[in-house]
């Protein structure tokens, strides 16, 4: 525990996201374009975990998150905690969950669902008991969590 605080210390103001599953660590990393980040950041990768063995996390100086961007993350990687850091402290601390809609998040499968055909914003709810997968709104199409792609950005 006082490593971790000390580890969060370091950063002024910034966005801590922790309980990275070591194996989503890349694909984090891709989707918040951390090659292209001119602030700060750090990359822990296999820390110790009480809960899952093995954890990653990624300090970033200077970044928050917008609603998009936190969908996106909850997409790729389900039950992130995130710390939001302000002079030094922890002024918020929040698990990032899979909303229970998407909105121009994700892309449907589907190469005849309408949102692949039409200018059009995707919609998907998110299905099965333990909120694995997702289903299009408009053709029924359900996808798996750890296969979504997300919709490109412009
Ligand atoms: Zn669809």
């Amino acid at each position: 525990m006082k490593t971790k605080q000390l580890m969060v210390a370091a950063i002024e103001n910034g966005t801590v996201i922790d309980h990275i599953p070591a194996e989503k660590l890349f694909s984090v990393v891709n989707l918040l374009h951390l090659d292209r980040m001119k602030t700060a950041v750090t990359i822990g990768y296999n820390l110790p975990s009480q809960e899952l063995g093995t954890k990653s996390i990624i300090k970033m100086a200077d970044k928050f998150f917008n609603d998009e961007e936190l969908n996106q993350l909850a997409v790729i990687c389900p039950n992130l905690t995130l710390c939001i850091i302000r002079d030094y402290e922890i002024v918020e601390k929040r698990t990032v969950a899979l909303p229970d809609e998407l909105r121009g998040i994700v892309k449907c499968t589907n190469p005849k669902c309408i949102t692949n055909n039409e200018p059009m914003r995707t919609h998907f709810h998110a299905h099965g008991p333990e909120r694995a997968a997702l289903k299009c709104h408009y053709c029924n199409t359900v996808i798996a969590l750890d296969d979504v792609k997300l919709v490109k950005k412009p």
